[in-house]
């Protein structure tokens, strides 16, 4: 039998797959189609090409240095860059996206200026402000900004959009959802402009969705860590019929010993600038996993076994192994939240392996598509 690689993040493409499915037909029966958010795992090409088999065709990410990446591969959808640009981007946002966010009437000159150059038309969503007090432009300065934006040659406004829950963590309620509705019909009436793309938030808005009587204007949706994950992150509820086992961190024992489970000698602060307490439970099952704060966010860890993450260092995990039995040289396997993936997947030190069974139907697909008003199941 062929080691797998430590340490590994091991990535269920089928699961993946099967998720996004689920959420574009959910989505989808209320008018609402879906862009496949890869930012939170670097445009990974092996999940890219989950998205797209799961009939995805839009795709966003954050840096250009992943459009580039995905334009070099030949996937085959639009791209889209979420992360609105600076000023030393255009080039790239031109060259590589095919729509881009944006909310700086600087950078959008910018953006003009340089498909001139280029001789192309560039396409760009404009972000609003909806109090989440992240990107975007006030409500109140919208007319002005678009008229602006009218005038440049080079720029078409393919779309409006609007983000929550990621700064301020302010939710899309129903009432904000109309109020961005009511903006959206505004303009397209003041302006004669078409706006085809109207994308209404994250995967923070599917229990909006899910819920609402009215989509009103959105016909768009973006959605990642839904996908990823298999939860929405308004409240962080499990979305049935959804896989949230999707991803696992595999790492390994490289220490194992009796030690007591308080530090003795005189203490300072430790490598981090941080004081810890401890509790004195007398001698403990004391674990190292060989990987710390350079490769993963620690904290956004859960070990599968019954065990206790007691802190890390660059490179060491310290863990209480209560009464599991571990030796040097075993695996410990954890479940990654978003941070965590996305910690994981930006590593070098990492590997990157993939679970995928060809022509395999996951037993949760059987009659999910007659599961037409999705609940959601809260966080326990
Ligand atoms: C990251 C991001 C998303 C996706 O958010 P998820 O919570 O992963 O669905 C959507 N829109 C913007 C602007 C983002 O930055």
């Amino acid at each position: 039998m062929k080691l797998k690689p430590l340490p590994r993040i091991e990535i269920n493409l089928d699961k993946i797959q099967h998720n996004a499915k689920i959420l574009k037909y959910l989505c989808e029966s209320k008018g609402v189609g879906v862009t496949g958010v890869v930012k939170g795992v670097c445009a990974d090409l092996q999940i890219v090409n989950a998205f797209v088999q799961a009939g995805i065709t839009r795709l966003a990410v954050s840096k250009t240095i992943h459009l580039e990446k995905l334009k070099k591969a030949k996937i085959n959808a639009t791209l889209i860059l979420l992360r609105t640009p600076g000023l030393s981007e255009v080039h790239n946002v031109v060259k590589y996206a095919d729509i881009s966010m944006n909310s700086e009437i600087e950078v959008i000159r910018a953006l003009s200026n340089e498909a001139i150059k280029q001789g192309k038309i560039h396409k760009i969503m404009i972000m609003v402000e909806m109090g989440d007090l992240r990107e975007g432009v006030m409500p109140k300065d919208l007319p002005e900004f678009i008229s602006e934006v009218m005038e440049l040659p080079g720029i078409e406004i393919a779309g409006i959009g609007t983000n929550f829950a990621c700064f301020g963590g302010v939710l899309p309620t129903e009432d904000k959802m109309r109020e961005f509705s009511t903006l959206v019909e505004q303009i397209r009436k003041q302006f004669s402009l078409e706006l085809p793309i109207v994308s209404g938030g994250n995967s923070a808005n599917l229990k909006w969705l899910f819920e609402t009587k009215n989509t009103g204007a959105i016909n768009d949706i973006r959605l990642g860590e839904s996908i990823l994950l298999g939860r929405e992150t308004a409240e962080g509820g499990i979305i049935p019929n959804l896989y949230q086992d999707t991803f696992k961190f595999v790492a390994e024992v490289i220490e194992v010993k009796q030690k007591p489970s308080a530090p003795y000698g005189f203490r300072g602060k430790n490598g981090f600038g941080e004081s810890i307490e401890f509790q004195d439970h007398g001698w403990m099952n004391h674990i190292l996993v060989g990987v710390g704060r350079q490769d993963v966010f620690v904290p956004g860890l859960v070990p599968m076994k019954p065990l206790k993450i007691l802190g890390a260092t660059s490179d060491h995990i310290v863990i209480d192994g209560k009464n599991i039995h571990l030796k040097v040289g075993d695996e410990v396997t954890f479940t990654p939240n978003y941070a965590a993936i996305l910690s994981l997947m930006t590593s070098p030190y990492i590997h990157k392996t993939y679970i995928q069974f060809k022509g395999s139907k996951s037993e949760k697909q059987g009659n999910v598509y007659s599961i037409y008003k999705q609940r959601i199941i809260p966080r326990q």
